[in-house]
């Protein structure tokens, strides 16, 4: 499908037919990335509206969390080799009069597990995999500071040292043959041993929903519903269900209504030297309610579902919600296109990028 220009930056009082901001490829985008506000009658782009977040929750167990929180501090983990939903068993143990507990993770996909050493005091289940994590964590930091802190001083001790030295006894010539083949001071760190550590289960990282508000007029584009465990919207205004969308299928150009009001909608060329359009004014019904996969299949235009030139020829030239355009594509390129599309309640323009092929 074609991408769409936002004119969210052309400069202020430009008047131009043509926005002078057209060919800017950063501000074209693809039609699906893209909000339809009803009150401004125009699309927005992802600068062009406001963020809000909503409440977090983990996606495992659905459970609402505040927003200083990162990880669900329930029983919920994810296995480190394929992020699979790990299950948790504990394991009591009785040895020498004293009662331990151990906890198993296992996952069900790979078969990764984990066994935490064996605890006497009770301790939820996320701080117990939060201070084995710490300690791994921090080993390693502290390894890892002494390396590069060793390489900073080895590398400037020595060379301020041989610098005093080597500038009297050598020429410069032969100096730059000796740092050409001047071999770093080798430190070891021991990286077997970070090897031998096992993994631990990875903590279950807390989602959000976010609702999308018009930068311009406040109005609310996207509202996901409350619900955590629901992907349904209260509302939900994207270009891709609200804009008619030109589109060159083979050598056939199409034009499909995907709202739910009939419209008039109008074609406007900059360049005729790349395709000559024989209507530019086409009537189209609204998309009609889909019930049944028949009804749905009648949606799409033919010069979709079909490549073979003997079904071509008895191919319908128009459905319910779409038309063929009468048109003669002269060179393969990519070209800017004002559409203008006139409801009963409506009336709004926006630029589309087609590719002729
Ligand atoms: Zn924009
Ligand atoms: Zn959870
Ligand atoms: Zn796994
Ligand atoms: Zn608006």
């Amino acid at each position: 499908m074609g991408s769409v220009f936002c004119p969210c930056y052309e400069p202020p009082g430009a008047a131009e037919k043509v926005p002078l901001t057209l060919h800017d490829p950063s501000l074209r985008h693809p039609i699906e990335e893209l909000y339809f506000c009803h009150t401004c009658r125009s699309i927005k782009c992802y600068r062009c509206v406001d963020l809000e977040h909503g409440p977090k929750f983990c996606p495992s167990c659905w459970r609402s969390f505040d927003h200083e929180a990162r990880y669900c501090q329930r029983h919920c983990f994810r296995c480190p080799s394929c992020r699979s939903r790990l299950r948790v068993k504990a394991d009591s143990n009785d040895e020498d009069t004293k009662i331990s507990k151990s906890f198993r993770f296992n996952c069900a996909n790979c078969k990764w597990t984990y066994t935490t050493g064996k605890l006497t005091k009770p301790q939820p289940l996320y701080e117990i995999i939060r201070e084995s994590s710490k300690t791994v964590l921090e080993r390693r930091f502290s390894e890892l500071k002494t390396y590069y802190e060793n390489l900073y001083e080895t590398l400037h001790i020595s060379e301020a040292r041989h610098r005093k030295r080597l500038v009297g006894r050598f020429s410069s010539l032969e100096l730059a043959h000796v740092v050409e083949h001047r071999k770093l001071p080798e430190i070891g760190v021991i990286r077997e041993q970070t090897v031998d550590q096992p993994e631990l289960p990875l903590f279950q990282e807390l989602c959000c929903k976010s609702s999308v508000r018009c930068k311009s007029c406040r109005n609310v584009l996207v509202q996901p519903s409350s619900e955590p465990s629901s992907s349904s919207f209260e509302t939900l205004s994207m270009a891709i269900s609200r804009l008619p969308v030109l589109e060159c299928i083979g050598s056939t150009l199409v034009v499909t209504n995907p709202s739910k009001e009939s419209m008039e909608v109008q074609l406007h060329l900059m360049d005729s030297e790349v395709l000559t359009l024989y209507e530019t004014r086409l009537y189209l019904s609204a998309r009609p309610e889909c019930k049944t996969p028949e009804e749905y299949a009648k949606c799409i235009p033919t010069p979709k579902l079909t490549n073979s030139r003997a079904e071509a020829l008895s191919r319908t030239e128009e459905g319910s919600n779409w038309k063929i355009v009468k048109a003669e594509i002269l060179k393969a390129q990519e070209i800017p296109i004002l559409l203008t599309a006139k409801t009963d309640t409506a009336s709004f323009s926006w630029w589309q990028f087609l590719r002729i092929s």
